[in-house]
């Protein structure tokens, strides 16, 4: 990659930053397609925030992604936002345009459907149950109810908080039922023998607390069922090996996180990166990072 001054300016804000895996992927995609572009990380202070995103635009970047802690606040900050972003409640990926206009996107969705395309798995008429309901549900949320699944429970252990995100999406669910279900509650078992697919969105087995799992009633499960966990640190959580034990297809967080940033990807350029670059490369980070710090390979986008 040759950095010139005619070069265009990509890059990630976020506080922290450090461990972002982004400049990774997208480099190695930009530098696959042959493109003048590069990619950098950029830690912005929540108080800088607004600050940060005058100074990208003043200086011509082409875009960004965004990352914790910004990925609410910044939406205030721009001049548009896209229909996805506006429902999910977030953005994860700014276009800037020539005439200076800032658009907001989220890319977390269609990263997360393409998880479900890795595995052939077809949402439209299908019963999920989601574990979670922060701000990866939100997007989980959105792709299913975008591609038509028949019914999501959200299943969690603090059912007040998960009402608030029913009542959220409720104006754009139509005939689908959305419902909440406490992990405690026996109704929970039932929705599992009822999944075609089970997703999970909390934190729960990620590094380093590998042994965190949600409450999932095996026998219960349907056995066809597929269990997507959006974590990809480690590869293969403890859900997921327990699925895999107990005869699930599966699927982790890996296909999501380079997704959502192919997804940025081909905003910001109008060409669609190489996935196969992108994974590899993610993978190569990760496996790079384990080796050196096997407790620090936690951190998202
Ligand atoms: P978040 O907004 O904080 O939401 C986390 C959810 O998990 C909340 O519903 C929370 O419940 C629940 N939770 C947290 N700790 C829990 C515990 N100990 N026991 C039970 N429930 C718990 O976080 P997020 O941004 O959605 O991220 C969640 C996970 O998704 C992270 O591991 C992140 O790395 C991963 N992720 C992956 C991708 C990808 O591209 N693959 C993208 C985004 C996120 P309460 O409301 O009760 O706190």
């Amino acid at each position: 990659m040759k950095i010139t001054g005619q070069t265009k300016n990509l890059g990630v804000i976020g506080w922290p930053i450090a461990h972002s895996l982004s400049p990774i992927i997208q480099n190695a995609a930009i530098e696959a397609a042959d493109l003048d572009y590069a990619y950098m990380a950029f830690p912005v202070d929540p108080e800088d925030l607004p600050a940060a995103v005058s100074g990208l635009q003043a200086c011509h970047f082409r875009g960004y992604n965004v990352t914790i802690p910004h990925k609410q606040n910044i939406m205030g900050d721009l001049d548009e936002i896209d229909e996805d972003a506006e429902i999910i409640g977030a953005v994860n990926t700014v276009v800037i345009d020539p005439d200076y206009l800032m658009t907001g996107y989220n890319t977390d969705a269609t990263g997360f459907l393409m998880g479900l395309e890795d595995k052939s798995f077809s949402p439209r008429g299908k019963h999920v149950v989601i574990l979670g309901a922060g701000g990866a549900a939100h997007a989980v949320i959105w792709g299913l109810v975008k591609r038509g699944v028949a019914s999501i429970t959200l299943a969690v252990r603090n059912t007040e908080k998960a009402e608030k995100v029913v009542e959220h999406f409720s104006p754009h669910v139509d005939e689908m039922k959305l419902d909440v279900i406490g992990w405690a509650n026996p109704a929970y078992p039932i929705a599992l023998s009822a999944a075609d697919l089970l997703v999970n969105t909390t934190p729960l087995g990620m590094l380093p607390k590998l042994d965190g799992m949600a409450p999932v009633d095996w026998e219960a499960l349907k056995p066809d069922a597929l269990v997507y966990d959006v974590i990809y640190t480690p590869a293969e959580t403890r859900l997921l090996r327990e699925a895999k034990e107990h005869g699930h297809r599966i699927q982790n967080g890996e296909t999501m996180l380079v997704g959502q940033g192919a997804a940025s990807f081909e905003l910001w350029t109008g060409v669609k990166p190489d996935l196969e670059v992108m994974r590899t490369a993610l993978r190569q980070a990760l496996d790079e990072r384990n080796a050196k710090r096997p407790l620090a390979a936690f951190c998202i986008s």
